[in-house]
């Protein structure tokens, strides 16, 4: 349900980002301390005082949400839009009448300060690799490298404005990662994997050349998939939950047109914190969204 009551006035999305803040107890932005009293407002919030440092704050301070031009109610609803609807900047900024580029960079900042995937594998793992067509957005100077992008066949690379995108998927702990690459190469494919010192992880690929040296590699048990020999689904071996995953990444992409490839990661890491809320009551996943950003 979407939370209404919430998003209705700046007062409550306050009220909201107050209880989530300090759900812990309250303290002191600056200096840590809890030694803080009450001092009047600003505007909508409580401003408090701290006897420790003498420094006022309130509950916006210190966050990304400080010194924004848009309301807090409206800035919420971007986000939860955005996460939870795969809405667009554009389409918000329709629905807001706000600043689009203060909105996006709002957006983007919050996708910036979410956690990379710490990828744990228990394994059997499917790990694949699909090119995202990256665009121009906030790199408007840069012509020169989409005209390159557009030109080229097959594989991509980050160069060319095709960067790889890496799906993994571990079997043994239901876990699935999106991790955008510089370069689809083996040491990009170890870093993923991991160290897995204690036994051999059975890791699925396709016959992509960048996971040959897995073979050699008594960490790895190594089983390949290969594409187009009529040989899709041979038992265990098959990297469809991969495929699935990075279709479901490349349609939460989508209405984010262009997205930069320099971008990729805080949109990335925006649809990994999109599942966790997904099936969220509305207030839940409103108080989690603003949990991970603070
Ligand atoms: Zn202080």
């Amino acid at each position: 349900m979407f939370p209404f009551e919430v998003l209705n006035s700046e007062a409550s999305a306050a009220n909201l980002l107050e209880q989530v803040r300090w759900r812990d107890g309250l303290y002191c932005p600056h200096c840590r301390s809890e030694s803080v009293i009450k001092h009047g407002s600003y505007r909508v919030y409580q401003r408090y005082l701290c006897k420790d440092c003498d420094r006022t704050f309130n509950p916006k301070t210190g966050t990304i949400f400080a010194h924004a031009k848009i309301g807090l109610d409206k800035l919420l609803f971007a986000f939860y839009a955005f996460l939870r609807f795969n809405t667009s900047i554009h389409q918000l900024d329709a629905e807001l009448t706000v600043s689009y580029r203060s909105l996006r960079r709002r957006v983007e900042r919050s996708g910036e300060l979410l956690d990379a995937p710490a990828i744990d594998l228990v394994g059997p793992v499917e790990i694949d690799e699909v090119y995202v067509t990256a665009g121009l957005k906030g790199r408007e100077r840069d012509r020169e490298s989409r005209s390159r992008g557009l030109s080229t066949r097959g594989r991509g690379s980050y160069a060319e404005d095709k960067p790889p995108v890496f799906t993994l998927v571990d079997r043994g702990s239901g876990q699935r990662y999106v991790v955008p690459a510089k370069s689809a190469d083996e040491s990009t494919v170890r870093l993923l994997l991991g160290d897995c010192e204690e036994e051999s992880l059975t890791v699925y690929t396709d016959g992509f050349r960048a996971y040959d040296p897995l073979e050699d590699d008594e960490n790895y048990q190594r089983e390949t998939v290969i594409h187009g020999e009529g040989e899709y689904v041979d038992g265990d071996a098959h990297v469809n939950t991969c495929e699935s995953h990075a279709s479901l990444a490349r349609r939460w992409l989508s209405p984010h047109r262009g997205v930069s490839k320099d971008k990729l990661t805080p949109y990335l890491r925006a649809f990994q914190l999109r599942r966790r809320i997904l099936r969220k009551p509305g207030r839940d996943a409103l108080k989690e969204i603003v949990r991970t950003v603070l």
